[in-house]
């Protein structure tokens, strides 16, 4: 890692929001990169209350702006690391920083996604993840992680780029998804989990 801005969290998320319908794969929004956050004030804090209402209310460990339908650079997550730690955090405009060379090790583990519910196939990403950008006053922040968290940190930024994690995934694995995902639709309403 060749990154060295410092570790800078942020405090607690901002709760009172409302709970709201998952987004799912297929919507528009979430296969196109989303706007990039250039203004910090109350919509975007209440906009940032909703994703974690609607995101604990799912039992997720991360949440995209595009999965409750806004077309913003956002995401928000309460993801535990491989030892357990869990970490929160919010970020805005995220930029990922990932290993390179021998430093890069795969981690081929069981992914799912809150916007195609139900389904659960291992999808290989580096074991360890940074994610740079900015918080709710536009201030810098970092974090970084293993285990689930950077597996996470992946996915969520991949979602403020457009791409859902079944775009990584064999057609096979795709296959195997969507079976899984439609054995379950009578779970996963459409107004889920409002
Ligand atoms: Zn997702």
């Amino acid at each position: 890692m060749t990154d060295e801005t410092p570790l800078a969290p942020h405090g607690p998320l901002p709760r009172g929001g409302a709970v709201r319908p998952m987004t799912r794969w297929g919507t528009p929004v979430m296969h196109r990169p989303q706007q990039k956050v250039t203004v910090f004030d109350d919509a975007l804090r209440a906009l940032a209350a909703d994703m974690v209402a609607t995101m604990y209310a799912a039992e997720g460990v991360g949440l995209a702006a595009c999965q409750i339908g806004e077309d913003v650079a956002m995401f928000v997550f309460d993801c535990p690391d491989e030892a357990g730690q869990r970490v929160v955090g919010l970020v805005c405009n995220p930029e990922l920083h990932l290993p390179e060379g021998k430093d890069r090790v795969l981690d081929d583990s069981p992914e799912g996604c809150l916007s195609f519910p139900g389904a659960f196939v291992d999808c290989a990403r580096p074991d360890f993840a940074a994610v740079t950008g900015v918080g709710l006053d536009g201030q810098p922040v970092r974090f970084e992680g293993d285990g689930l968290l950077a597996k996470c940190l992946q996915h969520e930024t991949d979602h403020t780029l457009g791409t859902v994690f079944g775009d990584r995934v064999s057609a096979k694995a795709m296959k195997k998804l969507r079976k899984q995902h439609d054995a379950a639709t009578e779970e996963y309403p459409a107004d889920w989990p409002a």
